[in-house]
């Protein structure tokens, strides 16, 4: 599960790197050590390929490898930056294979934070960029357009205005994509404004895709998908942080819960789980909170055996709970990253309610329905 580590910390932010990242290094290296490339517009050469001795083309590939991702590391630290000096937290920052992701505490539901926000990673790009350019004209004019050094200054320069364009793109997940959503939510409510954000998205998407399939070049159909899968993903999050807005786990969860014992038989609780129709309950031992029982717990045991095997055998004993006066928000995140469906809601060591993932799920139709009703 945990396929990211820690490399060290930036302002107090722990900037982690996905194992994706640790075969992007060396990918690169090769890439850009294999080829020179002069470009059709300005006849510069791009890449290391010409450079020799090997050892020094190797060098210099690396060097430029590494140098890229320190650029991809301040671009995400640029969000995070304009967003820790607004007063929001940043968890984490972790470099994938594409790119970073920031996680934050929260995400603005402010426009002009939010533009601010998405603008500051594109700008630190673009700043990088153009450094590079006015140092590849020193190095020029010193060392000659053809030194190694030049090639890195201007393949890291050209690398870091690609970087830019691309994040500007108008399509979730990039930058552009929360742009365009800030935009659009300074004049209309902020899940319409994520609505609008990603169907134009998607519709890049498809453009992208077409384009892809029709001149066979599989880097763009994947883009694509890419671009077509991140809309999605937004639209569905907003969609749903929006709805359980306000919404504590004490309006949401069941006050009446049904308790088991731990020397309860399966067979017996499979009746119980038959009858009620519900498929998992807190276990209480001496009026405390042992663990939770599931169908899942139960299939694991053959049926043959049920009638001997107590629920104390089989029970689950790490708990995740939760408080009732928590954001029901809360409690759906700890279900999504935990993969359980039912949370026991515990105040002061005592055991108030329970929340499951259908109660959530209740929670969001009810406020789409509400939604629904105030447009017609
Ligand atoms: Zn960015």
């Amino acid at each position: 599960m945990n396929s990211s580590f820690q490399i060290g910390k930036v302002m107090g932010i722990p900037l982690r790197l996905h194992i994706t990242f640790l075969a992007i290094i060396p990918w690169i290296a090769l890439i850009f050590g294999s080829v020179s490339m002069p470009d059709p517009f300005f006849g510069k050469t791009y890449g290391f390929g010409a450079v020799e001795p090997p050892l020094v083309r190797w060098a210099y590939s690396f060097a430029f490898a590494i140098l890229l991702f320190v650029c991809v590391a301040l671009h995400e630290l640029g969000h995070s930056y304009v967003a820790r000096v607004n007063g929001i937290s940043i968890r984490s920052i972790t470099l994938y294979l594409f790119g970073g992701v920031a996680a934050m505490e929260e995400i603005p539901r402010e426009p002009r934070l939010e533009l601010k926000m998405a603008f500051a990673g594109p700008g630190v790009s673009g700043v990088l960029g153009i450094l590079c350019m006015l140092l590849y004209s020193q190095s020029a004019a010193f060392l000659g357009e053809e030194h190694p050094f030049s090639t890195l200054l201007l393949t890291l320069g050209v690398m870091n205005l690609i970087l830019m364009g691309f994040n500007l793109l108008p399509a979730f997940p990039m930058d552009g994509g929360r742009l365009l959503r800030a935009y659009f939510a300074t004049r209309m409510p902020y899940v319409t404004a994520t609505r609008r954000a990603a169907s134009l998205g998607k519709m890049f998407a498809i453009f992208m895709g077409i384009l892809g399939l029709f001149s066979f070049n599989f880097l763009l159909l994947l883009i694509a998908f890419f671009v077509y899968i991140g809309a999605s993903e937004e639209e569905k999050a907003t969609a749903i942080d929006i709805s359980l807005e306000g919404i504590h786990v004490r309006n949401i969860m069941s006050s009446q819960v049904q308790t088991v014992g731990p020397n309860m038989s399966l067979r017996a609780l499979m009746d119980l789980m038959f009858r009620e129709k519900h498929r998992g309950y807190p276990v209480m031992d001496s009026g405390a909170l042992q663990g939770i029982v599931t169908i899942s717990d139960v299939q694991r045991v053959p049926d043959s055996q049920r009638d001997l095997t107590t629920v104390g055998e089989v029970m689950s004993r790490k708990l995740f709970v939760i408080g009732p006066e928590e954001e029901a928000s809360a409690a759906m995140k700890m279900m999504q990253e935990k993969g359980i469906r039912r949370l026991p809601v515990m105040e002061e060591d005592k055991m108030v309610g329970i929340v499951s993932r259908e109660d959530l799920v209740r929670a969001i139709e009810l406020w789409s329905e509400r939604q629904f009703s105030e447009r017609s």
